[in-house]
């Protein structure tokens, strides 16, 4: 089996507690979300693509390289 790694781009601030980086092979999304949460800190990454969260709290979904597919 191949597994293809994401190639992801530089970090892109949405907010002071959004961040988001995308994967130029797949498009893939990773969000990461920084709350504070009644005096507790909580960090955690989401990963999208096409408005679908990919992700179920398993770690980060394998990359497909559609893109690179595309052009052959
Ligand atoms: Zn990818």
């Amino acid at each position: 089996m191949t597994s293809t790694r994401h190639k992801w781009a530089d970090r892109v601030e949405i907010s002071p507690y959004k961040t988001e980086r995308q994967c130029s092979r797949c498009e893939m999304v990773m969000v990461s979300r920084h709350e504070f949460d009644g005096g507790r800190e909580l960090h955690w990454k989401e990963f999208w693509r096409d408005c679908d969260r990919l992700d179920n709290g398993t770690g980060t979904p394998p990359c497909d390289a559609r893109l690179e597919k595309a052009n052959g």
